[in-house]
C-alpha cells in the first residue's frame, strides 16, 4: 500500500508528498509578513545550543523558534559509557528538550524531507506515525551524524554501536551476560573469547567505553564471579593510527595510553578492523582475535538525511555553505 500523508491541521490524506506540500502551501502558508520562522532539526549538542541562544537573544514577539527531534530528550553522550557500565541511569544523562523550550516549540518527530526550494520541512510524528509540515524562513540543520562501517557488512552486523541510550543498554546486558557465560564455562579457551572485548576507533568515544568496561568488568569479577580468572579478562583498544585521542594534544594521548596500560589494556596501534564473526575480529596485520563483543567507534559519516538534501554537497555528502 502506498503511504498516505495526512494534513494534520485538517485531517485531509493525500497519496502522494507533492499533492500534500502543495495543499500545505495553498491552504495554510501563512503571511509572510508575520513572525519570523526559525526552525532548528536535531535536539542534540548543536541544536541545544543553537536553541538556548536565540531564545535569549531574539524578541518572541517577531520569531517563532521551532525545534524538531526524534527523542524527546538531549543526551548527553559523553556519559553513554557509563551507562553501557551501570554506573549510571539512562535518566541521569537526558535532559527532556521541553525544558529548554521558553518559548520555542517541540515537536518528537522524525524529519522526513526537507524542501529547500518550498522551504518546507515535512516530519513524520513519533506518536502516531503522521506526516506533518512545517514552514520556515531560518532552518538550523543539526541531526548530527551516522555511524561509518565503511561498507564492512560483517563488521557492521557483528558489533555493538554506541551512540543512543539504546545501543547503551545493550551493550551493558551483552557485557553482563558474558560475564555470566564466562563464569559457567570450564575452558580457558571460551573464558578467555567471552572475556575478550575489543573497541574499534580510538577517539573519545572509544577511550572512555574501554576504560569504562575496563573498570566495570575487572571489578564486578572480583566481586561476584569467583570461578572466573581474572587474567582470562582481555580489554583491547585499536588505533588506526599511532596516536590514541587525536581530538587532543599529543601528550594528554600519551598520558591517556600509559594510564590505560596501567588499568590492564592491550592497545594496537597502526591497524584497523577489517572483518568480524560472532566470535572474532581480523585486523590488517593478519591477528585474529578471538572475541564475542566487539564494540565499533570507528567513525562517523554524513546523516542520511542531510546527504539527501537536493543541495550542493561536498564528496562526503556534507552541504557545502559559503
Ligand atoms: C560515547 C561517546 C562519547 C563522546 N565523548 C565526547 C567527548 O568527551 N567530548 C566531545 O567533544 N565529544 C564527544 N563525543 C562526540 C559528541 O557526542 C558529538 O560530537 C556531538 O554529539 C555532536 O553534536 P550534534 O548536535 O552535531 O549531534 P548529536 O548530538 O548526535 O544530535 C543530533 C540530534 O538529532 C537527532 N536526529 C538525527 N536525525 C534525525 C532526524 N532525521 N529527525 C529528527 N531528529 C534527528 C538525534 O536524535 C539527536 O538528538 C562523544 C560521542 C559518543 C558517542
Amino acid at each position: 500500500m502506498s503511504q498516505l500523508y495526512n494534513c494534520v491541521q485538517c485531517d485531509l490524506k493525500f497519496d502522494s508528498k507533492k499533492k500534500f506540500e502543495a495543499h500545505v502551501i495553498f491552504s495554510h502558508k501563512t503571511d509572510s509578513t508575520s513572525k519570523k520562522k526559525i526552525l532548528i532539526l536535531g535536539g542534540g549538542f548543536g541544536g541545544m545550543h543553537v536553541l538556548k541562544e536565540l531564545q535569549k537573544k531574539l524578541d518572541a514577539k517577531n520569531t517563532s523558534i521551532t525545534i524538531v527531534s526524534d527523542n524527546n530528550y538531549f543526551l548527553f553522550t559523553p556519559m553513554l559509557p557509563e551507562v553501557a557500565s551501570g554506573m549510571l541511569n539512562p535518566r541521569d544523562i537526558t535532559t527532556p528538550i521541553r525544558e529548554f523550550c521558553t518559548s520555542a516549540k517541540f515537536y518528537q518527530a522524525t524529519v522526513f524531507s526537507v524542501d529547500l526550494q518550498q522551504r518546507l520541512v515535512t516530519i513524520t510524528r513519533k506518536f502516531d506515525g503522521k506526516n506533518h509540515a512545517l514552514e520556515y524562513d531560518y532552518l538550523v540543520l543539526a541531526v548530527g551524524s551516522d555511524n561509518n562501517f565503511y561498507g564492512n557488512k560483517p563488521i557492521e552486523e557483528n558489533s555493538f554501536p554506541i551512540k543512543t541510550v539504546e545501543d547503551a543498554i545493550e551493550l551493558r546486558n551483552q557485557t553482563l551476560s558474558m560475564m555470566e557465560i564466562a563464569a559457567q564455562t570450564g575452558s580457558i579457551e571460551l573464558q578467555q573469547k567471552f572475556l575478550t572485548f575489543t573497541v574499534v576507533g580510538a577517539g573519545f568515544a572509544g577511550v572512555e567505553i574501554i576504560g569504562e568496561i575496563n573498570h566495570f568488568v575487572r571489578k564486578s569479577v572480583k566481586q561476584a564471579y569467583p570461578t572466573i580468572n581474572e587474567n582470562n579478562i582481555n580489554m583491547i583498544l585499536i588505533s588506526s593510527k599511532n596516536e590514541i585521542l587525536p581530538e587532543l594534544n599529543y601528550k594528554l594521548g600519551e598520558s591517556a595510553r600509559s594510564y590505560l596500560k596501567k588499568m590492564g589494556v592491550r592497545i594496537i596501534s597502526n591497524v584497523k578492523a577489517i572483518d568480524a564473526g560472532e566470535s572474532h575480529v581480523e585486523l590488517s596485520d593478519g591477528e585474529i582475535i578471538p572475541c564475542t563483543t566487539l564494540i565499533w567507534t570507528g567513525g562517523v559519516t554524513t546523516n542520511s538525511m542531510i546527504k539527501s538534501l537536493i543541495c550542493e554537497h561536498d564528496k562526503g555528502g556534507k552541504v557545502l555553505v559559503g
